[in-house]
């Protein structure tokens, strides 16, 4: 089958063939458990999901990783600031491991209510690969990378040629904008923390010995290190949010290129655009986030938000608004509404399914995917049956759970009342019609006149 993929690696759209032909092996960059999860941050592992989904289709076996970062990520997201984990233990008054437990299981919950699947997912977590990472940081320094100042030990990147190719960095101008560079004994400012020391008047919440000294792993180390032990040294796709790729990702590939000597560390780069409010990045340093319970609290289905994911592209930019929302709810109802209604027993469509996989196919384009939705519910050729069958063959890519929707099960009575009620429509006697929609409504029903007919639904 030919799958596409945009790789940020060669900025082009590839044919995806993965090392082992029928095998991929990819790694999520995962939450900082620090906090709960924003609904920003949620859209990189909704993408994974259908990356995955979009494989396991395909017939390929699919092992995924996804970390989950539970010490060293400051809040510069480089080497300056506090370590994100203590700042929200020192907030909570708790441990910074009970921080990273509790929200550990928020993510995992919302993954589920996102119905992101997780069977065999491996979740490592970074203080649970420290020998793996100090080992990493002891091969590169064998290697000649890596040299200590009194704060740590760093990465050369002028050692690494290829450093500037993956963002495409301009290091002259970066070198231009140094002047006002905080770490003084850094060779280079591209040059990043591989192990901090702990500090010489304090002792750290979370810390360990090295070779080098007490302290704890730099937060690029931990990807490279917990990527390359369930992974291998070199393997088929990596993902993140686009602000990872000038930084986080670049780091990842010098550390694990120069540890090991082979080239690609990963053969396909994959990054999804950002959410925005008001056109602004979201971001809890922005303050202008939301979480999935915020959005169960205005009385939306986290199901609804998946589906207004799938509307655009996972590459382009999107603005959340509450009134988009209702929107995604309003279609997923519907959606939902049809299928409850339809009987099981159809065959799938092939002509749309063609189109529907083209559209998947072709770099994971939910947006093209969900307009071919639409048009074979609106087909007048095709059984309910059969579109009934269509659709829940797409749903294990879409993941809307739309095979878990039961038909609704009306009692004898209010189906008894609803044909009452047409007969008085027939008869002009609106009325007694509305009469009797009062009634159903008193069993907790509704009727609707629709174009089809009179549709009863639960209140
Ligand atoms: P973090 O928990 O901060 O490490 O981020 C988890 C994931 O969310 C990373 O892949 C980020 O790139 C991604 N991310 C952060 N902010 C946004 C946003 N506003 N929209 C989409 N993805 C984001
Ligand atoms: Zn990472």
């Amino acid at each position: 089958m030919n799958i596409k993929f945009y790789n940020t690696r060669s900025r082009a759209t590839e044919t995806f063939s993965p090392i082992n032909p029928d095998a991929v092996r990819m790694y999520h960059c995962g939450p900082t458990v620090y906090d709960y999860a924003h609904i920003g941050n949620l859209r990189s592992y909704v993408f994974a999901d259908v990356l995955r989904r979009t494989l396991e289709c395909a017939g390929l076996r699919v092992t995924q990783v996804i970390n989950i970062t539970d010490v060293g990520h400051l809040t510069s997201d480089a080497d300056e600031g506090e370590d994100k984990l203590e700042a929200g233990a020192r907030r909570e008054h708790k441990s910074a491991r009970e921080i990273a437990l509790f929200y550990t299981h928020a993510f995992l919950q919302d993954l589920a209510h996102l119905r992101i699947k997780t069977d065999g997912t491996i979740f490592p977590k970074a203080t649970d690969h420290i020998p793996e990472q100090i080992a990493l940081i002891q091969a590169l320094e064998k290697n000649g990378f890596t040299y200590i100042t009194s704060d740590g030990v760093y990465f050369d990147t002028a050692r690494f040629p290829a450093y500037a190719e993956f963002a495409r960095l301009d290091l002259s101008g970066m070198r231009e904008g140094a002047r006002i560079e905080k770490n003084l004994e850094k060779r280079n400012p591209t040059d990043f923390a591989l192990w901090k020391f702990s500090p010489k008047d304090g002792k750290r919440e979370q810390e360990w010995d090295s070779p080098w000294g007490v302290g704890f792993p730099g937060w690029h180390i931990e990807c490279s290190a917990m990527s390359m032990k369930y992974l291998g040294e070199q393997f088929d796709i990596h993902t993140g949010g686009i602000d990872h790729i000038p930084v986080h990702h670049t780091n990842e590939i010098a550390q694990s290129e120069c540890a090991a000597g082979k080239h690609p560390f990963v053969s396909v780069w994959m990054h999804n655009a950002f959410i925005t409010v008001d056109g602004k990045r979201m971001a809890k340093s922005e303050g202008n986030f939301f979480t999935l319970s915020d959005i169960v609290a205005r009385g939306f289905d986290p199901l609804a938000y998946r589906y207004w994911l799938l509307t655009a592209h996972y590459r382009t930019q999107v603005n959340f608004t509450w009134d988009a929302l209702s929107g995604a709810q309003a279609a997923l109802d519907r959606l939902r509404d049809m299928v409850s209604e339809w009987p099981l027993g159809g065959a799938v469509c092939n002509s749309c399914d063609e189109k529907f996989r083209a559209a998947i196919l072709d770099d994971m384009n939910t947006a093209e995917a969900l307009s071919v939705v639409w048009k074979l519910v609106s087909r007048d050729d095709k059984s309910s049956a059969d579109k009934k069958a269509t659709l829940l063959s797409w749903d294990r890519i879409l993941g809307l759970g739309l095979a878990d929707i039961k038909p609704i099960e009306i009692p004898l009575r209010v189906r008894e009342l609803a044909e009452e009620r047409a007969k008085s429509r027939e008869a002009n006697d609106f009325a007694r019609a509305d009469e009797i929609r009062a009634k159903i409504e008193s069993f907790g029903f509704e009727i609707r006149d629709t174009e089809t007919g009179p549709k009863i639904t639960k209140k």
